[in-house]
């Protein structure tokens, strides 16, 4: 039987990401990612589609800890402002209750964002500057003890 993964829609080719393009790391080499669907039972998801946000959409950012956006002392703002943090924790709680459903033995999140991103993630001043930091539904789902990686690690 296969192992299973869920994986950020977007680095598989799925046209999902703030651009209303799939990820560049698909585009450079697209059969390596198509080979996951011959090696694994695949979970595509998108947590910001899932939290009800449209595709193209404004890029945003947490305006500090993910843990303090839970606690709802933080937020995610788009770069024009508006506060989007309830599509966020909503996406987030999908791919949790998704994830407990599906029991993936391997979750790969794309780096650096707001919703995927795991152990860097922009810093809130949309100047491109990275911090320590793990996006929303990156977080949840370590916090529930799925084991997390991005698209630059190995699966093991
Ligand atoms: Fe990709 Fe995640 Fe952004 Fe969706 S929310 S486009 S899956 S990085």
């Amino acid at each position: 039987m296969k192992k299973k993964l869920m994986i950020s829609a977007c680095l598989l080719g799925y046209q999902c990401n703030y651009k209303n393009q799939c990820d560049k790391v698909y585009k450079e080499t697209p059969s390596k990612w198509n080979q996951l669907f011959d090696d694994f039972e695949v979970l595509p998801v998108c947590p910001e589609q899932l939290g009800g946000m449209t595709t193209p959409r404004i890029p945003s950012e947490l305006t500090g800890s993910v843990s303090d956006v839970f606690s709802g002392k933080e937020k995610v703002i788009s770069q024009t402002g508006q506060d989007v943090t309830d599509n966020f924790l909503k996406g987030a709680n999908e791919v949790l209750r998704i994830a407990k459903i599906f029991k993936p033995d391997y979750i790969i999140l794309k780096s650096k964002s707001p919703s995927c991103g795991s152990g860097k993630i922009y810093d809130g001043s949309f100047t491109g500057k990275l911090i320590e930091g793990y996006g929303v539904t990156a977080w949840i789902l370590k916090e529930n003890g799925f084991n997390v990686k991005d698209e630059l690690q190995e699966i093991s």
